[in-house]
């Protein structure tokens, strides 16, 4: 019997361990397998820029629907800029943007168009952004049918430019240049470093101020920056004549805490950043502008101030608001306003011209706040020999890339130097 028994129940003992072999090997497989069968599409918008309400995330749809989330105080809901996981590359996948009509101060709220461009941007890496293909934009919602670039992509408004892409260039450009200057411009209200950079000449006989991103859903108007910058540390003869007579104060963000959070900026709570050039501003920021222009202006040394945006999503070209008080200008200074323009209509002709005119901003309806507007608080201040305008780089167009926002830039480098280094006759006049 026992030895029948162990006869009988050997081949069951033996053959246990393999059953269980077996088995812990399927769970092991499909442990594994598991998540790269069933990978799920999320969404999240948990870093420096990210904006995004998850609406809805439709797995069999490939389907993911946002909303530029409300940021009470912090301006317009119309940045969004988030970052999917579980996609796999070249999957289709349907993006789904729903503008946000909650109002956000006094009752106001936004109009879709601010939210839904024509073409979002898209990347694989958060360093090259290519526009998706045009959307399709109702009334309150825009619809983008994308490719998915990688198992983790980003899709934003329009190419981001955060806090940390600022540091890389001002850093690469002191690398570059042992005499330019990096320095702290101020700690915003949210102890967030404000940086920039001072280039050139510094006790040269021209200064020029160059900021971007009052407004911080213009995310274009830092690549514009960059264009600019870029051209005038560059080896271009003009550039480097440029920098031999002038120094010029470039500053990438000025609202970073905005750009930051990742929100609109616009009309933010207690003031918009470009209606806060007062006596008394609410930014350090633009304080430390202020405080740093009057030098300037003091010195008799500033000669051109620009202040760069992006504006509505129905302007095609870039365009100048000019100076408000423009009838009121001695004619020289109307002409050197003139000049500026002729020369920028000359050097800013691609990717799209400049718009031939100035044009002004209607919008602003008392004088009390016309003035604390940043180019009108450094015309007011300077003196006649100054120029003070905004660029406003058109965004809602397929040059609304990176490339795009660069050549504008450039562009609006070899203008200042042109108006500076030929022979200016009204320079001649007033020295
Ligand atoms: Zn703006």
């Amino acid at each position: 019997m026992t030895s029948e028994l162990s006869y009988r129940t050997l081949p069951n003992f033996v053959g246990r361990p393999n059953f269980v072999g077996r088995l812990v090997l399927a769970l092991v497989i499909l442990a594994w397998a598991t998540p790269r069968l069933q990978a799920e599409l999320s969404v999240s918008s948990d870093f420096p820029g990210g904006s995004a309400d998850v609406i809805k995330v439709d797995q069999g749809e490939s389907l993911v629907e946002v909303e530029p989330p409300q940021r009470f105080g912090n301006g317009w809901p119309c940045w969004w800029y988030f970052q999917v996981d579980g996609a796999v590359a070249g999957q289709p996948i349907t993006v789904k943007v729903r503008a946000n009509r909650e109002p956000f101060r006094d009752g106001r709220s936004l109009a879709p168009h601010w939210s839904l461009p024509q073409q979002a941007s898209i990347s694989g890496d958060r360093a090259n952004w290519e526009q998706t293909r045009p959307g399709t934009i109702h009334v309150d919602h825009a619809v983008y049918q994308v490719t998915a670039p990688a198992e983790r992509f980003w899709i934003a408004w329009g190419p981001p430019f955060q806090l940390a892409d600022a540091e890389a260039l001002l850093d690469r450009i002191a690398t570059n240049d042992p005499t330019a200057e990096r320095f702290e411009l101020a700690r915003t209200r949210g102890g967030r470093v404000v940086p920039a950079i001072r280039v050139g000449n510094r006790s040269g006989e021209h200064a020029v101020w160059v900021q971007a991103r009052q407004h911080a859903w213009e995310s274009g108007s830092s690549w514009v920056a960059r264009g600019f910058i870029d051209w005038v540390v560059s080896d271009d003869p003009r550039a480097v004549a440029l920098r031999a007579e002038t120094e010029i104060v470039f500053v990438p963000i000025m609202d970073v805490d905005n750009v930051e959070r990742g929100a609109g900026g616009k009309d933010a709570v207690p003031r918009d950043h470009n209606r806060d050039w007062s006596d008394d501003p609410v930014y350090p920021e633009v304080a430390a502008a202020q405080r740093r222009i009057g030098e300037l202006i003091d010195a008799g040394r500033l000669r051109i101030f620009l202040d760069l945006h992006n504006p509505s999503s129905t302007d095609t070209n870039p365009f100048y608001f000019g100076p408000l008080s423009y009838e009121r200008l001695p004619a020289a200074q109307q002409r050197l306003y003139n000049r500026f323009l002729d020369l920028s209509i000359e050097q800013i002709t691609r990717p799209v011209a400049i718009h031939p005119q100035f044009r002004f901003a209607t919008y602003v309806k008392t004088q009390e706040e016309r003035d604390r507007v940043s180019k009108m608080w450094v015309s007011n201040r300077g003196d006649q020999r100054l120029v003070s305008l905004t660029l406003e780089t058109s965004w809602n167009t397929p040059q609304g890339t990176i490339s795009g926002y660069t050549r504008v830039g450039q562009g609006l480098a070899e203008t200042v130097a042109r108006f500076l280094l030929d022979d200016n006759p009204e320079f001649d006049q007033g020295s």
